[in-house]
C-alpha cells in the first residue's frame, strides 16, 4: 500500500465503527475492531454481516455493475478481527476512534491507548468536536487528525480530513493516500464546529429543506441507492400528519414565527412507545 498501511484498528463498533471496519477490510486492510463489550462487537460484525448481504444482492441485481461479488463477503468478514483486549491496538498502523460523540470519553480512549504504549497514526471520526482539542489528549500531537466519514460509511464517497492545529505534514500525506487506498474522495475540512458538511447540512435542514422535502429526498435515494436511505417511521408519519417543520410551525418541534417554543407532544408520545 503506497500509504505504508497494513492493519488498521477500530475502536467504537457502533454504527460509524462497523460501516469503517467493513470498508477497511474490503479493501484488504487486516481490520482489528474493540468495544466495550463483547456484545457490542458481535452486534457490529451482524451489522456488517448484513450490509455486505445487501451488496451482494445489489450485484446480482445489477449484473456485477455495483456491489460485491457472493463470494466476497466471507473473504472480508475473515479479515475483520474481533478483540476485546485493547492491547491489540498497539499492533495496528493506524487506529481509528469512533467511539461516541463527547469530548471527555473521547479524550479518556485517546490518552488511555497512549498509556498502553500505542504511538502511531491515530484519527477521530468526530463529527463536530475539536481536532485540536482531541489531539491535546494524545502525547504525539502530530500523529493525529480528523477522518470525518459519512453515513453510511460503505456507500458515501466522501471523507472529511481534518488538520489539528499540531498534525503535521507527513501525517496529512498518509492519512489522505490511506483514505484514497478505503476508496473515499478526501474532503479538505476546516477544524471548525462541524467541520464542512455538517455545517452545511445542518442549517439546511433546519432552515431550509422542511421534513416533507426532507421525506420526499430520502425516498428519492432510497429507490435510487437502497434500503440504508429508507426514511424513519417517525419522519414519514410526521409528514403524513402535516409537520413539516419550522416552515409551517410544527414538526420534531413546534415554534412560533420561528422560535422553538417546545417539543411536538405528538413526538414526545411516539417515543415513550
Ligand atoms: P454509536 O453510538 O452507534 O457507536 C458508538 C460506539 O462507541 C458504541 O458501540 C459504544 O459502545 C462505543 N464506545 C463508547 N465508549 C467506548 C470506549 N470507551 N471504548 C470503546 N468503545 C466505546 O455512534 P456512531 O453513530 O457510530 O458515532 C460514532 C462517532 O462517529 C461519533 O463521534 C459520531 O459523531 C461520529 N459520526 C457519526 C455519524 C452518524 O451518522 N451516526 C456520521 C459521521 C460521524
Amino acid at each position: 500500500m503506497g500509504s505504508g498501511i497494513h492493519k488498521v484498528g477500530v475502536l467504537g463498533m457502533g454504527l460509524m465503527g462497523s460501516g469503517i471496519a467493513q470498508v477497511a477490510a474490503t479493501r484488504n486492510f487486516d481490520t482489528l475492531v474493540i468495544d466495550v463489550s463483547p456484545e457490542i462487537v458481535a452486534k457490529g460484525m451482524e451489522r456488517i454481516r448484513d450490509s455486505l448481504k445487501l451488496l451482494v444482492g445489489s450485484y446480482r441485481k445489477s449484473s456485477g455493475k455495483i456491489g460485491i461479488a457472493p463470494e466476497e463477503d466471507e473473504r472480508i468478514m475473515a479479515r475483520i478481527k474481533p478483540s476485546m483486549d485493547r492491547h491489540d491496538l498497539t499492533a495496528c498502523d493506524i487506529v481509528i476512534e469512533a467511539v461516541i460523540e463527547d469530548e471527555p470519553a473521547k479524550k479518556q480512549v485517546i490518552s488511555s491507548l497512549a498509556a498502553m504504549g500505542y504511538d502511531e497514526l491515530l484519527v477521530s471520526n468526530t463529527s463536530s468536536i475539536s481536532i485540536t482539542r482531541l489531539a491535546s489528549a494524545y502525547p504525539a500531537p502530530e500523529k493525529f487528525m480528523g477522518m470525518h466519514f459519512m453515513n453510511p460509511v460503505p456507500v458515501q464517497p466522501g471523507c472529511e480530513l481534518i488538520r489539528g492545529f499540531l498534525t503535521s505534514d507527513e501525517t496529512f500525506q498518509t492519512v489522505t493516500e490511506f483514505c484514497r487506498e478505503l476508496g473515499k474522495e478526501p474532503i479538505r475540512a476546516e477544524d471548525k464546529a462541524g467541520f464542512a458538511i455538517n455545517r452545511m447540512f445542518i442549517p439546511f435542514l433546519n432552515e431550509y429543506v422542511g421534513l416533507d422535502t426532507t421525506l420526499a429526498i430520502a425516498q428519492v435515494l432510497e429507490k435510487e441507492l437502497g434500503p440504508a436511505y429508507k426514511p424513519a417511521d417517525l419522519l414519514c408519519k410526521l409528514v403524513a400528519a402535516g409537520f413539516y417543520g419550522i416552515k409551517n410551525g410544527r414538526g420534531f418541534y413546534l415554534w412560533d414565527h420561528g422560535k422553538k417554543v417546545g417539543i411536538n407532544p405528538a413526538v414526545q408520545r411516539y417515543l415513550r412507545k
